[in-house]
């Protein structure tokens, strides 16, 4: 979508440029990645080399110092043309939070410059086997030994598992419960990281998503983000962060299927006319284009109060339910203006609806942001 409201010149033009990106590096290769399950590094590496994987970050790291909704109008774009791409350059954001927020001088000079150029590509280890949802009952453990941490555990539904250079790892530093828990940055090469398996999934097969196993893996204390103990918070934070990113990624998917859908309905005919001049049909489009742009609004203006530094947590929450529920809707629909054609992959829209699906579950389910939404409406007097 061209011409948001209140993007400066400079701003405009990197927008251009990630549709340039868009529309030659990554839309033309996205349905052959997918059935091949292949990992587009190459995009990340040129997304990278643009100066566009680090875009809310300082330039003295290497980042863009741009506001959330235009990283997010970013997403959009990227997402449109490959979701697997545009959540992928979600999840390094995702990764850079921490040390962007909680890292020392030394953090920050040392890992964010490689994550900001796509040098490194980062991994969240939050998800257990035993669970998702109850992140603060995760079991994975680091003790201390020496000037070291040594961790053990297992980590599941990774995002870039085995690809990654580096992962976030969240564990058990202390006692039961969020306060026992820390972040910590272990670089992929260190002995006692291995991926124990890809897992195959309904759609997003070009992003890897796997199993990955944590066993006496030694690290200096120093990697740990922020305060030992800290690390629910630091997660909690980032993933606030990440909704919007979802959410972004959401609108981006729903418009590639409600254009795909426009332009099927706009030739094909029946009954001598073209479908898009049977009501029926018309308004079912009318319907997928108004909610699309009623979850970028709801998105966009979640990450203004980012920006604006006022508290955005049950915001983000609500723009992650509202898209990515659209994204699931908009896509079935967008099926069925293809009709028989929608069911079969010559079309991209079968796609679409496969990858809609993912979004409703990562990063907090949407069963999980109504808790928290209704959470913050029970603490309102
Ligand atoms: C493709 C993909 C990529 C992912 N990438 C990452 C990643 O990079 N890093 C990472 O850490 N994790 C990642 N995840 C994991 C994801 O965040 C979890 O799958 C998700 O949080 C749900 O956890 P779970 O699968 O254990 O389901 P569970 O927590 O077991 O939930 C099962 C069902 O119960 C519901 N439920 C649970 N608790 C409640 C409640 N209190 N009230 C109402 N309903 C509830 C859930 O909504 C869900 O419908 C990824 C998952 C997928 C599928």
């Amino acid at each position: 979508m061209t011409g948001h409201l209140g993007l400066s010149d400079e701003q405009d033009a990197l927008l251009d440029l990630v549709r340039d990106i868009a529309r030659r590096e990554v839309a033309p290769h996205a349905a052959e990645r997918e059935r091949a399950g292949e990992f587009p590094r190459a995009a990340f590496d040129a997304l990278g080399k643009a100066g566009l994987l680090g875009l809310p970050y300082p330039e003295e790291y290497g980042g863009g110092a741009q506001p959330s909704w235009v990283y997010l109008l970013m997403l959009e774009e990227l997402a449109a043309a490959h979701l697997a791409v545009g959540l992928g350059v979600s999840v390094q954001t995702l990764t850079l939070f921490p040390t962007y927020a909680y890292g020392t001088d030394e953090q920050k000079s040392a890992w964010l410059p490689p994550g900001c150029s796509g040098e490194w590509i980062g991994a969240y280890c939050l998800s257990e086997p035993a669970g998702g949802s109850d992140a603060a009952a995760l079991t994975t453990k680091a003790e201390p030994d020496g000037d070291s941490l040594v961790i053990t555990g297992r980590k599941a539904f990774v995002t870039h598992g085995g690809e990654a250079d580096f992962y976030l790892v969240f564990a058990r530093t202390g006692g039961e419960g969020a306060s026992g828990i820390s972040c910590i940055f272990v670089p992929a090469n260190t002995p006692g990281v291995t991926r124990e398996k890809v897992e195959h999934k309904m759609g997003m097969r070009s992003s890897p998503t796997a199993a990955m196993v944590f066993e006496d893996v030694r690290v200096p204390a120093t990697n740990v983000l922020g305060a030992p103990g800290e690390g629910f918070r630091i997660a909690m934070q980032a993933l606030d962060g990440g909704r919007l990113g979802i959410a972004a990624c959401s609108v981006g998917l729903s418009r590639a299927a409600l254009d795909a859908a426009v332009a099927f309905a706009r030739e094909r005919q029946q009954f001598g006319k073209r479908l898009v001049e049977f009501q029926g049909l018309s308004f079912m489009l009318a319907d997928m284009a108004t909610q699309i742009e009623a979850a970028r609004t709801l998105t966009l203006d979640a990450a203004r109060r980012r920006d604006a530094g006022v508290p955005f947590s049950t915001n983000a929450a609500m723009a992650k339910l509202f898209a990515s529920d659209t994204a699931m809707r908009v896509a079935t629909d967008a099926v069925q203006v293809h009709g028989g054609y929608g069911y079969v992959d010559e079309f991209p829209v079968e796609r679409y609806m496969r990858e809609a699906k993912v979004l409703q579950i990562v990063e907090g389910t949407n069963q999980i942001q109504r808790l928290v939404i209704g959470r913050a409406l029970g603490r309102q007097e």
